[in-house]
């Protein structure tokens, strides 16, 4: 009986570990909607000649009540996703924010060998025993998936996971495969295969070199890491000699690989964009952010970075990799130990990493004590502040993005920047050490994951142990948000 009881603990604690984060049920009409616990997932790409990919996929999750499990595979507005079984499953959206949408799921089906085929039809429950193992599979295809030239395809094809946090999205890897939301962190396999035209196919994908088997020049299958979530995975394919590739180099002790579209290089033609800079030699402004990044928060947390230069402005992180632009690349470098080394559990706690990647990008435009300079609460000094953020930790629990344009554009990257800035202002300037302490502590752990609250209860502790015990940060936090911070 001992051993029984010592077992059924054991056994409901890892499933506590596991739906920490998971966000709560809730009602579509009379059906309970619930979200699962994926084990792993299994991709095949199918790069064909037609430019299209078809994909099949298999899910092998858990569940812990019964209700329709929900999985997330949204199509954008510029690539199709058609779903040969839509019938069996329908998009429901969040009510609260329209946008946010998430597929439930109507059928089921047990082995892979056998063809779909549904259970239920929409209006009833999808029975699940309680604890079940189960696996889900499906197919469809990403239409005109190939990004290359119209010379370049005949016999190329081009395809990154263009992943996207700007003007109130937040697309991630939903836009391509069926994903979970951000709190499920699970191993992921793709297996790649290229039809016979497609000859000269390089892969680019995150630290994984001893973990990608290369079956012939055709195929290939890509193990990712059971930590990774939908925002880590970064993915490119493209015909050698397509981009412009620079030899590696090894910088503050990580390989760094940069490449990128010609035109944003070394072409004139784009330079009076906003801000944009081209890569001619990307070394000497590496070795710079390198040095700022490893002397704030100590070692690099990846192996390898791989810096895609595709953009001219923005960027976006994945774990050890970012699309970007050469103005952007001190941020998503940044973001390499908060949000990517380190990341939020989900779009509501993502405010975090942008506000404090704006606020170390506000070396230049927001506030930051430095020595010799007048100490300047910059809270103080902005009157309309408190209005804009109040919503702020206050977003929906299902949504992905940082942003909700009924709060503003830049919300929480200029909001999140200034309330920084108060807390460095409180701790005499030392948010930066006890960033790098957070940082430090959870990678030690493999904690990697954190929400709002553990966040702030992080700051609290730190706070109290390096002699700011006086100092409220539940206060803090209330004070500039208004109510307490929900998880
Ligand atoms: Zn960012």
């Amino acid at each position: 009986m001992r051993i029984l009881t010592v077992l059924l603990f054991i056994f409901s604690w890892s499933i506590l570990a596991q739906v920490k984060y998971m966000p709560p049920s809730f009602m579509d009409g009379p059906r309970k909607l619930i979200f699962m616990d994926i084990n792993q997932a299994y991709h095949q790409l199918n790069f064909l000649e037609d430019n299209n990919i078809e994909v099949v996929s298999r899910l092998d999750f858990n569940i812990y009540k019964s209700g329709y499990p929900l999985f997330d595979l949204v199509p954008s507005e510029n690539l199709e996703v058609y779903l040969p079984i839509k019938k069996k499953s329908t998009v429901v959206c969040d009510k609260y924010y329209q946008s946010e949408c998430l597929r439930r799921v109507n059928f089921y089906k047990t082995n892979f060998n056998s063809y779909v085929e549904p259970m239920y039809y929409a209006d009833k429950y999808l029975l699940f025993p309680r604890d079940s193992k189960s696996s889900l599979y499906f197919f469809h295809t990403l239409k005109n998936a190939n990004q290359a030239s119209r010379f370049a395809k005949k016999s190329g094809f081009n395809f990154v996971f263009e992943f996207c946090d700007g003007n109130s999205k937040r697309q991630l890897l939903e836009r391509y495969l069926p994903a979970n939301l951000q709190f499920d962190q699970y191993p992921m396999t793709m297996e790649i295969k290229f039809a016979n035209k497609f000859k000269k196919q390089k892969i680019i994908t995150n630290d994984i070199k001893s973990k990608r088997f290369k079956i012939s020049d055709y195929h290939y299958v890509l193990s990712y890491p059971e930590f990774y979530n939908s925002a880590s995975i970064f993915f490119h394919t493209f015909a050698k000699g397509y981009f412009h590739e620079y030899p590696v180099r090894t910088v503050q002790g990580a390989i760094f690989y940069i490449y990128g579209k010609k035109d944003l290089l070394f072409e004139d033609r784009f330079s009076a964009g906003m801000g944009y800079k081209k890569l001619t030699n990307p070394w000497p402004q590496t070795y710079k952010l390198m040095q700022e990044l490893t002397s704030t928060f100590g070692a690099f947390p990846h192996k390898e970075m791989i810096v895609y230069v595709g953009e001219k402005f923005s960027g976006i992180e994945h774990f050890g990799a970012t699309r970007t632009s050469f103005f952007s690349l001190g941020h998503e470098l940044y973001h390499q130990y908060i949000g990517r080394g380190v990341f939020p559990a989900g779009g509501r706690s993502a405010w975090i990493d942008e506000g404090l990647a704006r606020w170390r990008d506000g070396g230049h435009w927001f506030w930051r004590w430095l020595p010799g300079q007048p100490f300047v609460d910059p809270y103080s000094s902005l009157k309309d502040l408190p209005r804009k953020y109040v919503g702020l930790p206050h977003q929906s629990v299902y949504q992905r993005r940082t942003r909700n344009p009924s709060f503003g554009k830049d919300y929480a990257y200029a909001a999140g920047a200034v309330f920084f800035s108060h807390i460095n202002y409180k701790l005499n300037d030392r948010l930066n050490d006890l960033l790098r302490d957070f940082v430090k502590s959870r990678i030690s752990s493999k904690n990697y994951m954190y929400n709002q609250s553990d966040f702030k209860k992080y700051l609290a502790k730190w706070a109290n142990e390096n002699g700011y015990s006086g100092l409220n940060i539940l206060n803090l936090f209330n004070k500039f948000f208004n109510q307490n911070l929900l998880d």
